[in-house]
């Protein structure tokens, strides 16, 4: 199976497509599906442009609404994790995952799909200490208050289920890098071409240690990453019983400039047909751990792990193993638009009334599927109202292309993955 891999993508769709078009006639090998590791920026009209934490001059509808609207249709299945700029009102609707537009899947906060046979996991957002432990308060009563920068952070409770997780992955998709990957790759080169990256690499602050986490528990294959715009490839060694070694080949990419490190094709065995399908031991941690989602901002207690938890896990696999029996383990190609789509020519409103967040059919097919709560999960009232002003809205580095220009990347093929995972 052959994936262009993107790092972030910036809402620059049609130029990523242009280079993944240019990719299969310079080699003559098709694309089988695009993995895009954040900043996706699904903006579907001016109200999620409001949504999005950018600055003012980055606020552009870009090209991603002609793929919601059906104008334009992805050629290849694209899969993608959110980072620190996306419209996180639409995102929310999906927060379990789900079609953003036509042959365009969110994989979710966290999320865990089957393709080809592979397993590719992910988290969206990035890390931020302060905000790690608290519920996705940002979100209660299904309205987002817009300029919090603290709907991109990371969350424990999240992680929390992506380190349930027992079988082998083969992909990890995330937007900020595992904390310390850096250790694993050429670090002089690295600072040669960021230098600015040596304080937070000495101190301890590069990347993120939710993420450096998942690595070593789950070990995945393969782990691919973005947000700070830079080739960067690196292989960690998984010590094993002191005897053999798991590896995960870890790679991040560029952001979509022209002649900039942004695209990746990776080929890996596969052993099935290319539906995108449901994970049955991904949907008996959801099902385990549905009461377990808060809306609340403050630090959550974790659920007991133990026998009792593992029995229900167990029990929970096996349910989930007939009902994708039942149903069929493919994942709907159920996308319908929720929102009217942006009107060309249009010019940017401001606004501050908070945008309201639809319940996405999508969403609620989902969770009756599985026989769970809507209302338990994502429509939690709200009992511990925030106080807007209250958050500190850190300035992060803004940093992307011009508009109108169709990047291509540097050598997509160039780059060595080594051989599959050590051992002896
Ligand atoms: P974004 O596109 O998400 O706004 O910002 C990404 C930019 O911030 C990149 O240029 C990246 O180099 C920089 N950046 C992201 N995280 C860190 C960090 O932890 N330390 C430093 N020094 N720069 C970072
Ligand atoms: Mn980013």
């Amino acid at each position: 199976m052959r994936f262009a891999v993107v790092g972030c993508a910036h809402g620059e769709l049609d130029a990523i497509y242009a280079t993944v078009e240019e990719s299969e006639r310079t080699t003559g090998k098709k694309v089988d599906a695009v993995l895009c590791c954040g900043d996706f920026q699904a903006v579907r009209n001016l109200d999620d442009l409001q949504c999005m934490a950018v600055p003012d001059k980055y606020k552009r509808m870009n090209s991603f609404y002609r793929y919601y609207s059906g104008e334009k249709k992805a050629k290849w299945l694209t899969i993608f994790v959110g980072g620190n700029h996306e419209a996180i009102n639409h995102l929310w609707e999906l927060y379990y995952g789900g079609w953003v537009a036509h042959n365009i899947y969110f994989l979710g906060f966290a999320g865990v799909v089957n393709l080809g046979g592979l397993r590719i996991a992910g988290l969206s957002g990035i890390y931020h200490e302060r905000d790690y432990r608290m519920g996705h308060f940002e979100f209660q009563d299904r309205q987002l208050h817009r300029g919090l920068r603290s709907s991109y952070h990371v969350r424990q409770t999240d992680v929390f289920r992506l380190l349930q997780i027992k079988r082998p992955v083969d992909i990890f998709l995330s937007h900020d890098w595992p904390k310390r990957v850096q250790d694993h790759g050429n670090r002089d080169q690295l600072l040669r071409e960021k230098p600015f990256f040596r304080k937070d690499m000495e101190t301890g602050r590069l990347g993120n240690p939710a993420l450096e986490d998942i690595l070593h528990t789950l070990k995945p294959a393969h782990w691919f990453a973005a947000h700070l715009h830079v080739k960067f490839a690196a292989k960690v060694k998984h010590p094993n019983n002191g005897t053999c070694h798991r590896c995960t080949k870890f790679l991040a990419l560029d952001k979509p400039i022209p002649g900039r490190d942004f695209l990746q094709i990776v080929e890996l065995p596969s052993t099935e047909d290319n539906a995108l399908k449901y994970d049955a031991e991904w949907l008996s941690i959801l099902c385990t751990f549905h009461d377990q989602l808060n809306l609340q901002r403050r630090p959550l207690p974790l659920p007991r792990t133990g026998a009792d938890c593992e029995q229900k896990m167990a029990d929970n696999l096996e349910r989930a193993r007939r009902l994708l029996d039942q149903h069929g383990e493919e994942i709907p190609l159920n996308f319908s638009a929720t929102v009217p789509v942006y009107e060309h020519g249009r010019g940017p409103r401001r606004g501050d009334v908070p945008a309201s967040i639809g319940r996405n059919p999508q969403t609620v097919q989902f969770l009756s599927l599985l026989g769970l709560d809507y209302n338990l999960a994502l429509n939690e009232p709200r009992t511990n109202r925030h106080n807007p002003e209250e958050i500190e809205l850190g300035e992060d580095e803004e940093d992307v292309p011009a508009n109108g220009r169709q990047p291509t990347a540097r050598n997509p093929e160039e780059i060595d993955l080594g051989s599959e995972g050590d051992s002896g």
